[in-house]
């Protein structure tokens, strides 16, 4: 949690303003602050990219406007089961934590923080059952919260309950602990892991800043350990949106043994407008490296479609047509869903996707 001496510079930040400190009360009690140990040594002041990363902002609360939701991906009506849930044919995405090393103020579930769906026995049980009773689940992606937040023996005993299940190939793991947090990728944990190979892991990373000597040791074990790492990127107003920045986190991450694998656009949580940036910036970004650094350093872009349409890569293919103000996409089941456009921005991105505005 938070020293004392960091609420202290964060009611001096500039523009807080009068009653700042009481408003940066109000937005850690709708959105608890939390910050690991590591991410308070790795800040160095207020507004550089890790601080916007934890540190709690006033706007959190102003945004509510008519493209904020609180469950922009649709999750709670594509869930079979209490936090089990079931988008695309093959893989289903289960929330086995409500636990985090750090709070991201610009997390999508981050309404689950002070109302979380509980996580008892009997559920598990019925997320067991559903995976079992569905042969098409190949991939279970297991995420939260932070699946390394919970206590090492539980986790086993998921990865267990998955592996009697013939028909799952492969566990995933989505995490952000290896680099908020990583004092917890012990040798034991990473000896539980390799018990239920083939295990991969999703992990979250969004600035070079972030690779601390610890976090490379840790990515170190678990690529030791057979374990293949994949990074997810949040594309970031204000911490990330640099081609330059983005080049070094994704040239560094590639000789950690970790291949970037999605860049996300921000998808449109409530209390996070102030992260957002238009689709036309990632992909600028993307286009600047393309060529200039290894192809596998580069991650694909993509958009997690609100509503709970799935993810969509930005390549014209994905493109139905671009108005004024959104783009419209077709989904991997061929349904349209629309992505709100800045002003201005829909030239700019039918040229960059070779498409008629
Ligand atoms: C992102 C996601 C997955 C995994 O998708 P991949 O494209 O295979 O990485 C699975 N289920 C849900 C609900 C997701 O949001
Ligand atoms: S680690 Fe992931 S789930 Fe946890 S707060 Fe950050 S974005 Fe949200």
């Amino acid at each position: 949690m938070l020293s004392e001496g960091m609420v202290d510079q964060n009611e001096k930040r500039p523009g807080a303003g009068p009653g700042g400190a009481s408003l940066h009360e109000e937005v850690h009690r709708v959105y608890p602050v939390k910050v690991s140990p590591l991410f308070q040594r790795l800040m160095e002041k207020p507004g550089d990219p890790i601080w916007r990363q934890v540190m709690p902002d006033e706007r959190e609360l102003l945004d509510d406007g008519p493209l904020a939701m609180e469950d922009p991906l649709g999750e709670e009506s594509r869930s079979p089961v209490p936090n089990l849930v079931h988008r695309y044919p093959d893989r289903v995405l289960w929330i086995v934590s409500h636990v985090c090393a750090v709070h991201c103020r610009f997390c999508t579930r981050k309404r689950r923080w002070t109302r979380p769906v509980p996580l008892t026995d009997g559920m598990t049980r019925a997320a067991e059952e559903y995976i079992s009773a569905t042969p098409a689940i190949r991939d279970v992606l297991l995420s939260g919260g932070d699946p390394l937040m919970l206590p090492l023996e539980k986790l086993h005993d998921l990865c267990a309950r998955l592996r009697r299940i013939p028909h799952v190939r492969i566990l995933r793991i989505g995490t952000r602990v290896p680099f908020a947090a990583p004092e917890r990728v012990t040798d034991e944990l990473v000896q539980v892991l390799r018990t239920h190979h083939p295990v991969y892991m999703n992990i979250h990373v969004n600035h070079p800043w972030e690779i601390s000597p610890e976090a490379r040791e840790a990515c170190a074990r678990l690529a030791d350990a057979g374990i293949p790492l994949g990074s997810q990127t949040v594309l970031l107003k204000d911490v990330n949106d640099d081609p330059t920045v983005l080049e070094e986190l994704f040239v560094e991450l590639l000789s950690l043994r970790l291949r970037p694998y999605y860049l996300l656009q921000m998808d449109l949580m409530k209390s996070t407008a102030h992260f957002r940036t238009g689709i036309r910036d990632g992909l600028r970004i993307l286009q600047r490296l393309r060529n200039r650094i290894s192809g596998l350093a580069l991650p694909q872009f993509v958009v997690d479609l609100p509503g709970g349409y799935g993810k969509v890569p930005l390549s014209p293919q994905a493109v139905e047509r671009i108005e004024a103000d959104r783009i419209v996409f077709r989904n991997y089941e061929g349904k349209a869903c629309s992505y709100p456009l800045d002003d201005g921005e829909g030239p700019e991105l039918a040229k960059l996707l070779g498409k008629e505005p």
